[in-house]
């Protein structure tokens, strides 16, 4: 742990001195040189830069990108059968030029040198490829111990009920190193809401673990999940341990489902998480924020089968997400930022970075006045500070 004095950082708007110590922050202002006056420290001169919090990744596809790999041309697809087949034929071919480990670690130290503190990883879990995503992600997560925090997702992308073999696979991840049992669409993809549930939830229970659902299921089919989902959480008393990402059924629901939907998620204490994708339906944190829903705000899949695009840069997910809901004030931009730095630290268990005296020293330096400037330019940072330690500078990441 490195005790650290951060000088002239601008912090709303003024310009300050933060004392880092055993991974917090231990005093701001006039006091921080006094409190490390006498202990062996290095000195971090910000030259003005803004301080910001770092941000989480709520829902990230690390195991199958080919980040740092060749390029992948596609074909056209459109049917979810054909994206599925798709995805499992690319990883099998990538995994001979290079492994889960090195891939997923790759796009790991790209995410931190942007300012990543923390991610939750939906990592495949599948007869094609076995435990193999998982080991590579649980390995890629130890190297870079430290430097972020990662949550891994036990995710059958296939589906449980149509790939047989997959709950057993899945129950076998949980017990070696997932945090977190997935499903997904258990109308949409398993045809079997009930069973689906019941293989999910027994999981979960039997071995301890969260639950994070993919749910993309629309209309009436997507909301009938969402409220039989939180129903089993409370039931089985998981109230703060359940996820659903993606939550399409919010989409057009008239606002008798709308306010339905809400009250049972915040009673089953559900966290929401929206990925604001190209065309794809996007959460309204708006109307949510206004309604008490918790959302956080992932990038999902990165240059993988699915698609090219993708980064895990969380400042531009931000961006794409207050562009997305076309909002312009300070304050609606500011959100979009608290969405990706506080939310998902909550929905991680993660104690938040909001740069006082006590929080965890994770923030970032870069160049701008405030949160809502950063959203619109997406600054490279110039430092990405981790429990105290600089892990990255100018966009580079440092090797420890
Ligand atoms: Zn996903």
């Amino acid at each position: 742990m490195s005790t650290l004095l951060v000088r002239q950082a601008r912090i709303d708007g003024a310009l300050t001195d933060l004392a880092v110590q055993d991974g917090r922050i231990v005093a701001t202002g006039a006091d921080a040189a006094e409190r490390l006056a006498g202990a062996e420290h290095e000195t971090l001169d910000a030259q003005g830069a803004l301080a910001l919090p770092t941000l989480v990744d709520a829902h990230v596809h690390v195991d199958k990108t080919t980040w740092g790999g060749s390029w992948v041309s596609r074909k056209p697809m459109s049917t979810m059968a054909e994206f599925i087949a798709a995805d499992a034929a690319l990883q099998q071919r990538t995994r001979v030029e290079s492994s889960v480990v090195s891939r997923a670690g790759s796009l790991m130290r790209h995410a931190i040198s942007r300012g990543t503190r923390a991610m939750r990883a939906h990592v495949d879990v599948a007869p094609p490829h076995g435990l193999l995503n998982v080991e590579g992600v649980v390995a890629a997560r130890t190297e870079l111990a430290g430097a972020v925090d990662v949550q891994i997702v036990a995710f059958p992308q296939m589906g449980i009920l149509r790939e047989p073999g997959t709950a057993e696979l899945l129950a076998a991840a949980a017990a070696s190193g997932a945090d977190f049992v997935g499903g997904i669409d258990p109308i949409g993809v398993d045809g079997d809401m009930e069973r689906h549930l019941d293989i999910v939830f027994g999981i979960a229970r039997e071995h301890g673990v969260g639950i994070d659902f993919h749910l993309h299921d629309e209309g009436e089919a997507g909301a009938r999940e969402v409220l039989a989902i939180a129903e089993r959480t409370r039931r089985l008393g998981l109230e703060g341990r359940v996820t659903l990402g993606h939550v399409f059924a919010y989409e057009g629901a008239d606002p008798e489902t709308f306010d339905r939907m809400n009250r049972a998620v915040i009673d089953a204490g559900i966290t929401l998480v929206t990925v604001a994708l190209g065309g794809e339906p996007v959460l309204p944190v708006y109307d949510l924020r206004d309604a008490g829903v918790p959302v956080a705000l992932g990038s999902d899949g990165v240059r993988d089968s699915w698609s090219p695009f993708g980064n895990a840069e969380m400042i531009e997910r931000a961006h794409l997400l207050a562009y997305r809901l076309e909002v312009f004030t300070d304050e609606d931009l500011q959100h979009a930022f608290d969405i990706a730095a506080h939310h998902g630290a909550r929905m991680m268990g993660l104690p938040e970075s909001r740069l006082r005296v006590g929080d965890p020293a994770d923030f970032m330096l870069v160049a701008g006045e405030h949160a809502p400037q950063a959203v619109i330019d997406r600054p490279v940072p110039l430092a990405v500070l981790k429990g105290g330690r600089v892990v990255a500078r100018d966009g580079v990441f440092l090797d420890a």
